[in-house]
């Protein structure tokens, strides 16, 4: 049932969609973010949780000592500089453990993709929340980053990311795009996963914050851009792959423009009821469009602030 678009440009009703394709497997999904107020406080009540909490304690005293610190000339420029920062400097007992199991829980909620959890095993997530909420980073929830926005939880990002990668297809990305950065978590997960990594936020806060968050990291193959997201960009396009990581009505017209051909887009669609949308694009002037799961993110906005 995949359908076939007209012409080039497309409005994004006008592709067909392939609806209830949802994969068996995946557990319809709670609500992930919330537009409304958000949450503080969230109570899974589970071993992961209970541990996060005892080691999270320590992870925010070491994040607020990291913060306070100029970027060490010791951290490591290898790939994967975020483990060992963060289990030496940040929380030597906290987040190898803790964000294993948090790889475990993800994998059992139906992600497979074993670059994909690698990855979400690898980013010390605690390390983009203020440390007051940095006891709860490895539970599953979206958790408040300021301004209204929130820090995806771990199952979507993971989720999107896999669809974006074809299934563990074993295509290695090389150009990614994602539209809203929030504290630049998902950015860096993307970053082990994608040769080059766009990101783009419209608040400028939070563009500062995921710079403060990644830059201790050392992550080399991340670009961040602060900028309106719905127009994508341009400069760099065309894109292997776009993540939205906040909700529109429809996908904007000038991330479909910008994908390559052979490249998929994953984004919320919705207002407040939400589903995940793939949509690949086939050929010069044809995409296709697959309705997901149900999922719950911070609208997308236009213009910036
Ligand atoms: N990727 C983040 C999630 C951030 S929440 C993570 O790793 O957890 C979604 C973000 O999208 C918010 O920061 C919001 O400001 C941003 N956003 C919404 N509309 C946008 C737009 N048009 N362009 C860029 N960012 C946008």
């Amino acid at each position: 049932m995949t359908g076939k678009s007209s012409r080039f440009p497309l409005p994004l009703s006008s592709v067909v969609e392939k609806k209830g394709t949802a994969a068996s497997h995946v557990p319809s999904r709670s609500p992930e973010q919330s537009s409304a107020p958000v949450r503080k406080v969230v109570t899974p009540q589970t071993a992961t949780r209970n541990a996060a909490q005892d080691s999270g304690r320590q992870a925010a005293k070491a994040q607020a000592a990291q913060f306070v610190q100029p970027v060490g000339k010791s951290a490591s420029r290898a790939t994967l500089p975020m483990p060992a920062a963060a289990s030496t400097r940040a929380a030597p007992l906290v987040s190898e453990a803790v964000r294993k199991a948090m790889a475990v829980r993800v994998a059992k909620q139906g992600v497979s993709d074993p670059k994909v959890l690698a990855a979400m095993e690898a980013v010390p997530r605690h390390m983009f929340m203020e440390p007051a909420l940095a006891s709860q980073a490895y539970i599953d929830a979206s958790l408040p980053i300021g301004h209204h926005q929130t820090i995806s939880q771990p199952y979507i990002v993971a989720r999107m990311i896999e669809i974006m990668r074809d299934n563990n297809k074993g295509k290695v990305l090389e150009r990614v795009l994602e539209i809203g950065t929030g504290c630049g978590y998902q950015a860096a997960v993307l970053s082990l996963v994608a040769k080059e990594v766009y990101s783009i936020e419209r608040i400028k806060p939070l563009h500062e914050l995921a710079k403060t968050n990644l830059r201790p990291l050392r992550i080399a193959n991340i670009r961040l851009h602060y900028g309106d997201g719905m127009l994508g960009l341009p400069q760099v396009a065309p894109f292997d792959g776009i993540i939205l990581a906040a909700a529109g009505l429809e996908v904007p017209q000038a991330l479909l423009e910008q994908m390559a051909i052979g490249g998929r887009l994953v984004a919320p669609v919705g207002g407040r009821q939400q589903m995940l949308q793939l949509i690949e694009r086939i050929g010069k002037f044809e995409w296709t469009s697959e309705t997901l799961e149900e999922c719950h993110f911070v609208p997308l906005r236009p213009g910036t602030v």
